[in-house]
């Protein structure tokens, strides 16, 4: 093994924080059971906000983000995972205070490991990502309450990661999917997907005080949070769900008890950080296999270096990016 290896950097200047890649030591890292060597780690929105200074994400740095990392073991002391085994990484701690994804090289507990499915390369895992798991979970949770003959089951911020790989899944399970979507220029892949129709993004975030709006949906999948979600939960019909895992919108909720109560509808919360590890595996299985999203890959994927990471964060937080940014580390 390298004593040293390449990892995307944030430091903590006068004034902001800057990100580069720079040469780290194989023995800085964590003291923790596994090491691995990283193919593929992808960028999602949550590693942007660790990437400039979001404290609720990163306390210290300098640091390593990346939340998702797909690679080979190293080095094991844990007797569950030997060289050579493909594995993935995703959520708990990594890339938020552990050094994550955007480094050839993690060292992590053995606990936060899920070996790679049968079904899935490692670039297609870190295509799908934390992003493919949160879709997965959000699917899985709406399915238990909603069935395709119920109508429409709408996914807000389609065009992101979550967002886009919630439409393939509900579309590939017969959901009647209408995309919610703020982007102009992703309204085709959303159709390819299997969308039926685009939503403007505007239509479902307009204030209003009644406590109660037309019953037009049957579900939903949201990842905008705010009023986007208030006015999707007092637009279900009877017996509606939705599942909630975002909040690019923001982080209120302004809801009276009356859509529960007079229509009988759920909020499902969707964590997919601190998602017990058999669950982890239960929709990873899916997604490797009957859910695998089928033209997912070749059209709302798009692959970068650590090099070009700096740019790519600046484009999500400013809502430039469509689909998926899949990292090639060591691929
Ligand atoms: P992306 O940045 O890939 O996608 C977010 C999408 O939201 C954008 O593509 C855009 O879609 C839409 N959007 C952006 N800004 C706004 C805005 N101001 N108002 C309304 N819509 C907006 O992010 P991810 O898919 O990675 O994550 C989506 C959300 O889910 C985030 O809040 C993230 O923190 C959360 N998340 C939660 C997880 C959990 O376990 N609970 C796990 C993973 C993510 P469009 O242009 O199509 O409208």
């Amino acid at each position: 093994m390298k004593e040293t290896f390449r990892a995307f950097r944030i430091e903590e200047v006068s004034g902001g924080f800057v990100g580069a890649v720079a040469s780290q030591r194989l023995e800085d890292l964590p003291d923790n059971e596994v090491t691995v060597r990283v193919a593929y780690s992808s960028l999602n929105f949550k590693d942007a906000l660790s990437a400039t200074g979001n404290r609720g994400v990163t306390k210290r740095y300098p640091h390593t983000p990346g939340i998702d990392a797909a690679g080979t073991v190293a080095a094991s002391r844990d007797a569950r995972f030997r060289e050579g085994d493909e594995v993935i990484v995703t959520g708990f701690d990594l890339g938020m205070n552990t050094p994550g994804g955007f480094g050839e090289f993690i060292r992590v507990p053995a606990e936060w490991l899920l070996p790679l499915p049968p079904g899935l390369e490692l670039r297609e895992a870190m295509a799908l990502g934390t992003a493919g798991l949160t879709a997965g979970l959000c699917v899985d949770a709406l399915q238990r309450a909603v069935h395709p003959a119920d109508g429409p089951v709408v996914v807000t911020g389609a065009s992101g990661g979550v967002g886009s790989i919630a439409v393939a899944l509900l579309a590939q399970l017969d959901f009647e999917v209408i995309a919610s979507t703020g982007s102009e220029s992703a309204g085709e892949s959303l159709l390819a997907l299997g969308a039926r129709r685009i939503l403007e993004r505007g239509e479902l975030s307009a204030a209003s005080d009644r406590p109660l709006l037309s019953s037009v949906y049957a579900g939903a999948v949201d990842t905008v949070g705010g009023r986007t979600l208030t006015n999707l939960v007092k637009s279900l019909s009877w017996g509606g769900a939705v599942a909630a895992c975002g909040l690019v919108g923001g982080a209120d909720l302004e809801l009276t008890v009356y859509p529960f109560i007079l229509r009988g509808v759920s909020l499902l919360g969707i964590d997919s950080v601190q998602c017990p590890m058999a669950r982890r595996q239960l929709i990873w299985r899916r997604l490797a296999g009957p859910w695998k999203p089928k033209g997912f890959l070749a059209r709302l994927v798009t692959e970068i270096g650590l090099d070009e990471l700096d740019r790519a964060i600046t484009d999500i937080l400013a809502g430039r990016t469509v689909g998926r940014l899949l990292v090639r580390v060591n691929g």
